[in-house]
């Protein structure tokens, strides 16, 4: 009961990527990046182990940005050209590369990662990809002329490589899917009519990670416009709990979601945000368990998964060492007191 994980990202050490950014430099190129990629990722493992993480993932050690780290594996794409592109309805502006032809793998876009955590851990596995929505939201088009098209032809790719990283012995594939929180209609509809194009036939457990942001400035800035009550969850959680996707991912601590609105997922297993990913402020254990008990009233309690609000990426490394401390303590006190 409580198995815990994270939604995806820890901080690069600083001899791997420039530390506390969203779009780091590589410190390294070539044969030594590549190595120092697999050492952080060995690092992120232990981390999580240490910390009592029960479903671990590679830390995303090894991709610059969460969307266009897969993005770089994709022809059809100009990275040479970026133009500069409001994202999320433009909460802030970014400079994006271009789809300019029909969109194809390159090849394996995680198997270097995926398979050396597989290699080096007993725990359950777990590896996230862009979702099909939040892609679109974050590249420009140039060729298809729809976003629904272009979003079905990345799903498709997302597939290819799922398929693949089941195969590797990867337990959880989940897809970030932050642009549900932005466009909710669209969401209910399309967005996850794309997800299940991207999980067709994939024998892993799937998973979708939809949050308010990493607590950067401009996710921060827009949270204080959303108002008392942050209902957008309530739009697309009910054609979610209808949907093919096993588990769901959402924020809760220190967030403004109604914990009622948790019981619209009934069916699915639900990845409880326990820890916030924009303060510093390390959770108690005691918090820690104070938030899945309030989980409790609404969702059964062997359907909830402790886990972060967000990615840690951005995040000084030491805070969040001690956040993953905190989410292993808070589970195993809240098994102790729920169990
Ligand atoms: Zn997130």
């Amino acid at each position: 009961m409580f198995e815990t994980t994270i939604a995806g990202s820890l901080p690069k050490p600083s001899w791997l990527a420039e530390p506390n950014k969203l779009w780091p430099q590589w410190r390294l190129a070539g044969d030594e990046l590549a190595a120092a990629k697999a050492d952080a990722t060995l690092l992120a493992l232990k981390c999580q182990e240490d910390a009592g993480i029960d479903i671990v993932t590679d830390g995303e050690m090894s991709r610059q940005h969460f969307v266009h780290g897969f993005l770089e594996f994709v022809d059809g794409i100009d990275f040479a050209h970026k133009v500069e592109m409001g994202i999320r309805a433009d909460r802030y502006k970014a400079m994006v590369p271009q789809v300019v032809g029909e969109l194809k793998l390159k090849g394996r876009v995680h198997a270097a990662e995926a398979r050396l955590a597989r290699a080096h851990t007993t725990k359950k596995l777990k590896v996230t990809m862009p979702g099909p929505m939040t892609i679109v939201d974050t590249v420009a088009d140039r060729h298809y002329g729809d976003r629904v098209r272009m979003a079905m032809a990345f799903a498709a790719l997302l597939n290819e490589e799922a398929r693949a990283l089941a195969a590797d012995g990867v337990d959880v594939i989940q897809f970030d899917e932050p642009a549900f929180n932005v466009y909710m209609d669209e969401a209910a509809g399309w967005g996850i009519e794309a997800l299940h194009r991207a999980i067709a036939g994939v024998s892993a457990t799937t998973a979708v990670h939809i949050c308010y942001g990493y607590g950067i400035k401009a996710n921060t800035d827009w949270k204080k416009t959303l108002g008392a009550e942050w209902r957008q969850y309530e739009q697309v959680f009910p054609a979610l709990a209808q949907s093919r996707i096993g588990q769901v991912s959402l924020e809760c601590r220190n967030s403004k979601v109604p914990m009622s609105l948790l019981r619209l997922l009934d069916g699915k297993d639900v990845l409880v945000g326990v820890i916030d990913v924009a303060s510093d402020e390390i959770e108690t254990p005691e918090q820690v368990a104070g938030v899945i008990g309030e989980a409790m009233k609404y969702v059964a309690k062997e359907k909830i998964v402790p886990c972060t609000n967000c990615g840690m990426a951005p995040m000084r490394r030491e805070i969040a060492s001690a956040k993953l401390v905190a989410l292993g303590k808070g589970a195993a006190l809240a098994r102790k007191k729920y169990g």
